[in-house]
């Protein structure tokens, strides 16, 4: 196991080392989350998924929302059943 280490600036932001950034596959502009748990931070690469169904393919933007292909057929479907323009 390897330790690296990063200063927090004044603005609480640390840099990440760049064989961690490497590591997560994580560019500048890629988004990263972060889990707490049994007092430990674990850092993973944020994949973008259909806000609906979870797909992480095929992905749309809708509103601010990605949403997957899948789903958009199945509103429009629905739109259509329902006749709603
Ligand atoms: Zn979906």
């Amino acid at each position: 196991m390897r330790t690296f280490k990063s200063k927090i600036d004044e603005l609480n932001r640390i840099t990440l080392p760049l064989p961690i950034m490497d590591r997560l596959g994580v560019s500048p502009g890629n988004s990263i989350s972060y889990t707490i748990s049994n007092g430990k931070v674990s850092i993973i690469k944020t994949v973008p998924c259909c806000a609906l169904c979870g797909a992480a393919d095929n992905l749309n933007h809708f509103r601010n929302q990605m949403i997957c292909s899948g789903c958009l057929k199945e509103i429009s479907s629905v739109c259509r059943r329902l006749e709603i323009p």
